[in-house]
């Protein structure tokens, strides 16, 4: 289906739809089946520079918009999703791959934000306190800090923009955005709903291009204060290097390994529906997909042979497809990754249970597809173990107990999610306290996260700060104190407290 064809496809800077200075351009193709979805400008220094130039302009009336107006425009953009949702969902299937279900999900994720984020327009709460000394005010108020450059990868197309430019916006900065390259189509529909909403121009910029030459231009530029990223924990490394010169507010969330324990009192056919969810939704390619199921020995065997019996019933196929449970996966790049890690657990001496293998019958072999993947009797120090793999693969650990399990669930670098299935309350309890990640489902997978809660994780996936919820605006805004001193004296703070 020809959904955009070989249109091509402009930056955004300042209300204007321009191409990159250079004239060069790259191409979005679909891995469901190859086919091209437009020509983006491949754009660099140049055209961050200008983006950056039109958001430090915008930002000085941005600001001073009353904060319930911003959240009426969020308003207008959350309706225009809901409206396109359907061509949103169906050009998303093409160009990242998930299937129709879950991509209508992504899209339904923004429109969930849009309409929190919009309604934070009236709110945006300070703190008024009580001064230690008479005829004297204090409160604390929420500024907006400036052009925040944001950064996004391909697995949320839609969702992950909306988390970090509806915040923003609300609160009145103003925006450069480079969407991943394996997405530019979503990222400009995004862009251009915002317009359509009444984002005045200069407020967010597009400027389409690799990480390389357009990330790092936004990161280093000193016009930009604040870099949100949503990417790899490499990615992550690279991008708080390069900020820190300048000492800019940096917001990460980047990779997982998370883990579903299943204890031996659990609802075994809850626990494998949650498995199966979690593991191979958007074919592994979520930052909180499962990758790692913990077993209790006294439920291992039956768990791993409805597991595998249940993943070898998944159809796959292109992602527009009704009858399809697992798309593509995003690139040739991705594909050989996870196929090597296939080959890396058979050398570390996991027994692979089931997949393992590049699809390619049934023209798969058009795009880029890989059959859901399971190993058992895997340790959790191998690296099929401990490594994000960012695909259809799971790995399945044997252990004893609720304590061995949770210290399994910790022994990794990573800490976004987490999960148990149990029926004792006292263990769930004990999960939520000790398991050291931003989320713990109980009796769940570890995906399904709302856009009212704050969301990230600890350890290396994050550097502390969330996105979502009221949490977001912690990011996007900076605290100010004022002291309203209105006796007609000098008052010395600490000094003269005496009555
Ligand atoms: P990636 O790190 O390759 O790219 C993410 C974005 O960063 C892209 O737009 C890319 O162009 C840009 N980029 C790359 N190098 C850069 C640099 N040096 N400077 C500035 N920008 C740069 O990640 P990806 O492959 O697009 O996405 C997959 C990764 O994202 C996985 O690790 C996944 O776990 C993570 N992720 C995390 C979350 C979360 O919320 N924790 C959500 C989704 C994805």
């Amino acid at each position: 289906m020809a959904l955009l064809g070989a249109k091509t496809f402009q930056n955004y800077i300042a209300g204007e739809w321009v191409d990159a200075a250079s004239g060069e351009t790259f191409e979005s193709t679909s891995p469901a089946d190859g086919e091209t979805l437009g020509i983006f400008p491949r754009s660099g220094r140049a055209d961050v520079e200008r983006a950056v130039e039109a958001a430090k302009q915008a930002f000085e009336d941005w600001r001073l918009v009353p904060a319930p107006k911003r959240g009426e425009i969020l308003f207008r953009f959350g309706q225009l999703l809901a409206d396109g949702k359907e061509d949103l969902a169906e050009l998303m299937t093409h160009e990242m791959g998930k299937v129709l279900p879950e991509a209508r999900g992504d899209v339904q994720e923004a429109v969930d934000m849009a309409f929190y984020m919009g309604g934070e327009g009236r709110r945006l709460f300070g703190q008024t306190t009580p001064s230690e000394l008479r005829d004297k005010f204090n409160m604390s108020v929420r500024m907006p800090i400036g052009v925040v450059g944001v950064i996004t990868p391909w697995n949320f197309p839609i969702a992950i923009p909306s988390w970090k430019i509806l915040p923003a916006l609300v609160c009145g900065n103003t925006v450069v955005f480079k969407p991943a390259t394996d997405t530019p189509a979503l990222g400009e529909r995004f862009v251009e709903l915002l317009a359509e909403a009444g984002v005045p121009p200069g407020v967010v910029n597009v400027v389409h291009g690799g990480g390389g030459e357009v990330g790092n231009a936004i990161v280093t530029h000193p016009d930009v204060p604040v870099i949100t990223l949503t990417g790899s924990r490499d990615t992550g490394v690279a991008v708080t290097k390069a900020a820190a010169e300048r000492l800019k507010h940096v917001h990460l969330e980047l990779g997982g390994k998370n883990a579903i324990i299943v204890l031996d009192d659990a609802d075994l056919d809850l626990a494998v529906e949650g498995i199966l969810w979690s593991a191979f939704g958007t074919s592994g390619q979520r930052c909180t997909a499962a990758s790692r199921v913990i077993a209790h020995e006294a439920v291992y065997d039956q768990l791993v042979s409805r597991l595998v019996a249940e993943a070898e019933r998944l159809r796959l196929g292109v992602g527009w497809d009704e009858d399809t449970d697992v798309g593509p996966v995003i690139n040739q790049a991705a594909l050989e990754k996870i196929h090597s890690y296939t080959g890396i657990g058979r050398d570390e001496g996991a027994t692979l249970l089931t997949g393992g293998e590049i699809a390619s019958g049934d023209g798969l072999g058009k795009g880029f597809y890989y059959r859901p993947t399971i190993f058992g009797d895997v340790d959790p120090q191998m690296r099929i173990a401990q490594e994000e793999i960012f695909g259809p693969t799971t790995a399945v650990i044997k252990v004893r107990d609720a304590d061995e399990a949770i210290q399994v669930s910790n022994g990794i670098e990573y800490g976004l999610s987490s999960s148990i299935f149990t029926r004792d309350v006292n263990r769930a309890f004990r999960a939520m306290r000790d398991l050291k990640a931003g989320i713990t489902y109980i009796n769940a997978g570890t995906i399904g996260a709302e856009v009212h809660l704050p969301f990230g994780g600890t350890k290396g996936t994050g550097n502390g700060h969330r996105e979502a919820g009221q949490a977001a605006l912690d990011f996007f805004t900076e605290w100010k104190s004022i002291y309203v001193d209105y006796s007609g004296k000098l008052q010395k703070a600490q000094i003269d407290t005496a009555e």
